[in-house]
């Protein structure tokens, strides 16, 4: 285990004289808000406050719903060539200003530069591709049942969508809801995690600069039960998108059913790892650690059940455990880091608990298991061999750099294991036989499945949960339907 650097040292070199006081957007205009501040921004390297979070009064969000559904009326008869040349516009800002915004990103969230710049190069692909399919949100036309007819399918947009952000990933998450929504058609009040303001303002700013009409996107800001409830008992609102927890998605779903709203969720996981005894061992090994650490393992597929077949267990263990130790831990600003802070003292303490109640009940610490600093939110990667059932982490989403290694013997042993929990986001195998690849494809009850790869969130392909990890997709070309209804037009002549 090796520190970037003294963290008091560096912690000097981050304080942020450029982070924007945040604002929320409302009419294409920019506006502190009515009620005060909701809370502050914390850089999590230092603790050191960045900004206050203004708190949208009722007058806020009654401006932004208001805006949302007149914009509504110019925003979907705006062509679709004139939609993505706007998104397309957004994009190249985006890329043109993704040193300053990385900067942002990383002072807020705590991940390194070097994840915050690889996000922004993907919030601008994410505005790209749905760029292109605003161009192929195509209907059809039905052979006609009578000489004469026409029988249509036209794609329409549902009308304004409330959208809510987590601070895990704070350009990407929002970027995907905000670009599909407004390729389909529809305008957007979206609420992004008050813990990380600038990277979504950062997107809006983009989009008004590209031409967006006002009122297409709306940012509010405020305490998250407070605006979800009034957004979504508002009749302007016609579709409902979040990502987050599965608690908060479960209460959004009721409101959602209460106002009859369609509703897309992108909940946690607790993603089962497979390693056969046929696996690369030294390609596991490294894409583990990549995959463990990206984030700070703050990422709904983040792999954390690591399944490991009894004649590869030993060596996994050992040279995983290793690697994991290797991982140098620091500040996201400075380049040295592979791994930065958690984004919150809520998140650190959560981790903490859990690794030392799957060690109270039997599990054996093999790499990290404590903080690093005195100041911050950082903790090591953390390797736990032989944990119980009946440990927290085992059940409840860790969603910090926490992997917990288990044995297994038959791949019908190791598949019931993987499926053993409630959530359904994603799953891996690290295998060379394509036969188990194929049965773990077949069998593993998650939303995304990575055959020697993590890589399963990816904007050309649909990505979604099923069971506790919510249900809809974002990406693929499934994502723009979520916000479109196929309106059936039949013409009789
Ligand atoms: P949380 O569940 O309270 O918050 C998650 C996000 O949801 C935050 O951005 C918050 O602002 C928002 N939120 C909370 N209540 C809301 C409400 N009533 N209406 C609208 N938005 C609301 O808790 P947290 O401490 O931030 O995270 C706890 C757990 O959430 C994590 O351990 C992890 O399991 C899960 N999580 C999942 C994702 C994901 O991408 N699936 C992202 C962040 C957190």
């Amino acid at each position: 285990m090796q520190d970037a650097a003294p963290l008091e040292a560096i912690a000097m070199d981050m304080q942020s004289s450029d982070y924007p006081l945040p604002k929320q957007f409302i009419g294409g205009e920019w506006r502190r808000g009515g009620d005060g501040h909701c809370g502050v921004v914390r850089n999590p390297a230092t603790d050191e406050t960045l900004a206050e979070v203004p708190r949208a009064s009722r007058q806020d969000l009654d401006d932004a719903l208001a805006s949302s559904s007149s914009s509504f009326e110019i925003w979907r008869k705006t062509s679709a060539i004139e939609r993505a040349a706007i998104l397309r516009r957004a994009a190249d800002l985006i890329r043109d200003r993704s040193a300053h915004l990385a900067r942002l990103m990383t002072l807020e969230q705590g991940k390194t530069l070097a994840e915050s710049t690889l996000e922004f190069s993907i919030v601008a692909e994410t505005l790209d591709w749905n760029a292109a399919e605003a161009l192929r949100a195509n209907g059809r036309i039905i052979p006609a049942r009578a000489r004469g007819a026409r029988q249509m399918v036209v794609m329409q947009p549902l009308g304004p969508v409330a959208a809510f952000t987590p601070w895990n990933f704070p350009g990407v998450l929002p970027a995907r809801k905000i670009a599909t929504a407004l390729a389909a058609g529809c305008t957007v009040v979206i609420k992004p995690a008050e813990e990380t303001p600038a990277s979504t303002i950062g997107i809006a700013q983009a989009l008004q600069d590209a031409g967006l009409p006002a009122g297409a996107l709306n940012v509010v800001f405020g305490v998250p039960a407070d605006v979800s409830s009034h957004l979504m008992r508002s009749d302007i609102i016609r579709k409902v998108h979040f990502t987050g927890s599965t608690g908060v998605g479960r209460h959004l779903a009721k409101l959602a059913a209460e106002g009859l709203k369609p509703c897309t969720l992108e909940l946690g996981g607790h993603a089962p790892v497979l390693v056969f005894d046929d696996a690369d061992l030294d390609t596991a090994v490294v894409t583990c650690v990549q995959g463990k650490t990206r984030n700070a393992g703050q990422v709904c597929t983040c792999p954390t059940r690591f399944i490991v077949q009894d004649g590869i267990y030993d060596a996994f263990v050992q040279r995983y455990g290793e690697a994991l130790d290797r991982v140098i831990v620091g500040p996201g600003l400075d380049s040295a880091s592979q791994m930065g802070a958690l984004a919150n003292h809520r998140r650190r303490d959560a981790v903490e608990a859990m690794v030392s109640d799957a060690i109270d009940q039997g599990g054996r610490l093999v790499a990290g298991g404590d903080r690093v600093g005195s100041r911050g939110t950082f903790w090591r990667p953390t390797l736990i061999a032989g944990v119980s059932h009946s440990a927290q982490a085992m059940n409840v989403e860790p969603f910090g750099p926490l992997a917990l290694a288990t044995r297994f013997s038959t791949i019908d042993d190791g598949l019931a294991e993987a499926n053993r929990l409630s959530y359904g986001l994603a799953g891996y195998a690290f295998t060379r036989s394509a036969a188990t690849a194929v049965t773990v494809a077949d069998e593993l009850q998650v939303g995304g499945v990575g055959i020697n790869t993590f890589a399963v969130s990816q904007i050309e392909a649909p990505f979604g949960g099923v069971k506790d990890s919510g249900y809809g997709v974002e990406g693929g070309h499934e994502g723009i339907e979520a916000f479109m209804h196929p309106r059936y037009v039949h013409h009789v002549t």
